[in-house]
């Protein structure tokens, strides 16, 4: 038994644990828990703790349904919306076949395997995610419209606001569970909230999206609202997106940063931006993974719909924040496709796998979008060389299929499962009648 098993074995006594929720995450990105009594634990870090992976959505083929979820020590914390003595913590896990080695389906390893690839160039990979969300008076009902807990808008600073309140609650909950809370404010659209986490390694960025989509649930409950991440809740009003800043690190040394260079950006950053950009369309199932996240990414509400990159762009896809002259260690830059509703763990792999082709190939950066690409024709747009993100679920599969580079960081298991999962819901979802149509042909045909 390791140290950290120690700590958390003694943890348990002194804090008067009395359940262990096991956590891990499935294909889609939908939060796992198994509960286990502080006993088991030993035994749970040594073996892992069983489960029917064939019931998990994306994990086995049922012929070899059997794995074990085995819990990383250092991710140990108290739940604090269970209350104290007794209480209940948590821990992430790795999912691990009968024979000890790691599950090919499980999302947390698809992230280690890229990030050591990463880790072999001597590279480590930051990250920094803008997380947006809106604020419901009510649980969903079937066919009706929700309803914004308020009218405010961008940065508002609202009397008595309830996302004010609803933010403090939520970011205390976060602190007390050892994930640091950048920014917070009101967002755009009505009951629209954005809360910024402090940059960590991917995979701790991985494990605390999803401890903060538990939590801004969980106090949402607790005050009689409701949280959705969902990406394009209205019509009318922008989306919630998970814009993330990254930046690679060699050792202690940015390796986005180059004193002098234009935005004092890197070869290397340069590279990486060249990556992502050339491979964007096929990563975009997994950064935009539901039928609805297209409907975020249709031209304006300062979500990305084409190809290129900025500095300061915010109708680009790739920005290159310039805040502050001298920006140093802390240079990164924003990509500003992903959604709030992605799976973190697949998200960072594709990502990072797209800047390292970049790095590894030496891409050339093609010439920075200085315009309102929005406003630009279709022609200026092509004669520009900028391309359109897939515009449907059903396009960013199509090119997702071809990708040797999503194949290769997925790992044939979850690519596979992945596009027969997105296949089935863009093929459910282009039978429905909707609403929109109705009102349009009913009246006149
Ligand atoms: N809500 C926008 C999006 O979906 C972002 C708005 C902003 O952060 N400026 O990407
Ligand atoms: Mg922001
Ligand atoms: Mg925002
Ligand atoms: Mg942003």
């Amino acid at each position: 038994m390791g140290k950290q098993e120690d700590f958390v074995l003694r943890a348990l006594e002194e804090r008067d644990v009395r359940f262990v929720r096991l956590w891990f995450t499935d294909v889609l990105g939908f939060l796992k828990s198994v509960a286990v009594a502080p006993a088991e634990l030993e035994g749970a870090f040594s073996e892992g703790i069983g489960f029917d992976g064939s019931a998990i959505e994306g994990f086995a083929r049922v012929y070899e349904a059997d794995m074990l979820a085995k819990p990383d020590p250092s991710t140990f914390q108290i739940l604090p919306w269970r209350g104290e003595g007794p209480s209940t913590a948590r821990m992430f896990c790795d999912i691990v076949m009968p024979d000890g080695s790691p599950s090919y389906a499980d999302p947390r390893y698809v992230l280690k395997r890229t990030l050591s690839k990463a880790a072999e160039k001597g590279f480590t990979f930051y990250t920094h995610p803008e997380i947006e969300f809106y604020l419901f008076k009510d649980t969903p009902q079937p066919g009706a419209d929700p309803i914004p807990v308020d009218r405010s808008g961008y940065f508002d600073h609202t009397a008595q606001s309830m996302g004010a309140d609803f933010r403090r609650e939520a970011i205390t909950m976060l602190e007390s569970m050892g994930i640091s809370v950048e920014f917070s404010h009101h967002e755009g659209g009505p009951g629209q909230q954005e809360i910024d986490l402090r940059y960590a390694d991917a995979l701790s960025t991985a494990d605390n999206i999803m401890t903060f989509r538990t939590v801004i649930r969980e106090v949402a409950l607790s005050q009689g609202i409701w949280a959705t991440f969902m990406p394009k809740p209205f019509t009318t009003h922008p989306g919630s997106g998970m814009h993330t800043h990254v930046s690679l690190f060699e050792g202690d040394s940015n390796a986005f940063f180059e004193a002098g260079a234009e935005y004092q950006l890197s070869r290397t950053g340069r590279q990486f931006i060249a990556g992502v950009l050339r491979h964007a369309p096929e990563i975009t199932t997994v950064t935009n993974q539901w039928v609805n996240s297209y409907k975020r990414l249709i031209g304006g509400g300062e979500a990305p719909s084409y190809v290129c990159w900025g500095h300061n762009n915010r109708s680009a896809m790739i920005r290159v924040p310039m805040y502050k002259p001298n920006k140093g260690q802390s240079t990164r830059i924003e990509l500003r496709t992903l959604d709030a509703a992605c799976n973190p763990y697949l998200a960072y792999a594709v990502v990072l796998a797209a800047g390292m082709k970049g790095i590894e190939e030496d891409y050339e950066l093609p010439r920075e979008a200085e315009d309102d690409v929005w406003s630009l024709s279709e022609r200026e747009r092509k004669s520009l060389g900028i391309d359109p993100l897939p515009r449907s679920l059903h396009d960013a599969i199509g090119i997702a299929e071809n990708s040797e580079l999503l194949a290769e960081t997925l790992g044939e298991h979850v690519f596979d499962f992945f596009l027969r999962n997105k296949r089935a819901e863009w093929d459910e979802y282009r039978g429905q009648v909707s609403v929109f149509e109705r009102d349009r042909m009913l009246p006149v045909i």
